[in-house]
């Protein structure tokens, strides 16, 4: 594999690396990337952007259309984390990596991922929005009522019309700043406030992309356009020492 050494010695000398990850991770796990799938969902009826369906706005007007939509489209209970995944988990394991991901699909918590920012939220935690209570997803996948009271379930995830987390965004924020390397791993950084998280690093920090493709991103020190699931199946995870 072409410059893999080098990206090698580079994660070996780094003591805080940032993982900043997008679908891009979770495809391999069989998750789609529903960003590039624009125009799939009509849903029966008026055929509206994936945004809409994903946004604040569905959840509060049309609810039943908004549980609709996720349970079609955005779970995927029997995926299982894969190998970048699970060897980002241990570089955090280690004490070496923070994660910031834009993923909501739980895969990095079921791979035992420790010092991990989910920034878009989890959608397997689930919530009642009338008491509180959280319940768990077959019961979700039930109902989008909350037994107890009738309240509309919802996911904890960030939706369109909806601001981050500011504990989330403060401690990734926090997570870039203090990085001695960036890696940029299944993401395009299209997407704002996260692409905007790169703008935190400290002047000097190597920007590290591993892509197929080739992202026109600033700053960016290296790219290598290798497949993200064979580099990490052959990235080893030193202890720090
Ligand atoms: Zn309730």
């Amino acid at each position: 594999m072409e410059n893999f050494d080098a990206l090698q010695t580079q994660v070996d000398q780094a003591q805080r690396i940032v993982f900043l990850t997008g679908a891009g991770v979770s495809t391999p796990s069989g998750i789609p990337d529903y960003r590039s799938k624009a125009g799939l969902y009509t849903n029966g009826h008026t055929n509206r952007p994936t945004e809409y369906y994903l946004s604040h706005d569905c959840l509060v007007d049309e609810p039943k259309v908004f549980y609709q939509f996720v349970m079609k489209n955005l779970y995927y209970p029997d995926a299982q984390p894969n190998v970048i995944q699970k060897k980002q988990a241990a570089f955090t394991n280690a004490n070496r990596a923070e994660i910031v991901t834009q993923n909501i699909d739980n895969l990095y918590e079921q791979a035992g991922a420790t010092h991990l920012h989910e920034f878009h939220g989890n959608l397997y935690r689930i919530y009642c929005q009338k008491c509180g209570m959280e319940v768990d997803y077959p019961t979700y996948a039930h109902s989008m009522y909350h037994e107890l009271d009738g309240g509309i379930l919802r996911p904890d995830v960030v939706l369109y019309g909806e601001g981050i987390d500011q504990e989330v965004a403060q401690a990734s924020v926090n997570a870039v700043h203090n990085a001695d390397l960036i890696l940029i791993v299944g993401t395009s950084m299209r997407v704002y406030p996260f692409a905007g998280l790169l703008d935190y690093r400290q002047p000097h920090v190597p920007v590290v992309v591993i892509n197929q493709e080739r992202l026109d991103i600033p700053g960016v020190t290296a790219q290598y356009q290798l497949n993200a699931t064979e580099v990490f199946d052959r990235l080893q995870v030193k202890e720090n020492s």
